[in-house]
């Protein structure tokens, strides 16, 4: 596999320490996965993601294979599933236990991550008051970005 001359972003080490800190393993293939989530703002489907890792571990990747990785990062909350667009973005924030709130733009499809525990207290205690658990916590906004707006 190809190693950046500049080394990893100190993010992408944080999601690959996150996965490690719950005994999970990164496999080259994970790690490659991870990278080029982290290369971009774009959210990358999973056949995109399965060009560009094949390319980085040099050999043909199957979308199967790809699929399975990303739910796997997914499940250790490294990565996101945006939902309205079948696609996934890297978690902004790895190194916190947060609901992902996502701000993606209709018309160049960035995506902008932000934390907002005012809100995360919000909907805990609206859950606390349905005796709903929450499992997955991500919320989609979308609109334009400024780019784009402006
Ligand atoms: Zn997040
Ligand atoms: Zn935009």
């Amino acid at each position: 596999m190809r190693t950046d001359a500049g080394g990893s972003s100190p993010n992408l080490a944080a999601a690959i320490a996150k996965c490690r800190l719950s005994g999970a393993q990164i496999t080259p293939l994970r790690e490659a996965v991870l990278k080029a989530l982290w290369s971009t703002e774009q959210p990358l489907g999973a056949y995109e993601l399965r060009d560009q890792v094949s390319q980085d571990v040099e050999r043909e990747i199957s979308a199967p294979t790809i699929y399975r990785t990303l739910d796997f990062l997914c499940a250790h909350g490294v990565a996101v599933r945006i939902e309205s667009r079948n696609a996934y973005v890297a978690c902004k924030h790895p190194h916190d236990d947060h609901a992902c709130i996502l701000f993606v733009c209709n018309e160049c499809g960035a995506s902008s991550e932000v934390e907002n525990k005012k809100l995360e207290r919000l909907l805990a205690a609206d859950a606390k008051a349905l005796g709903f658990s929450i499992d997955h916590r991500v919320l989609e906004l979308s609109g334009s970005c400024a780019a784009c707006a402006g």
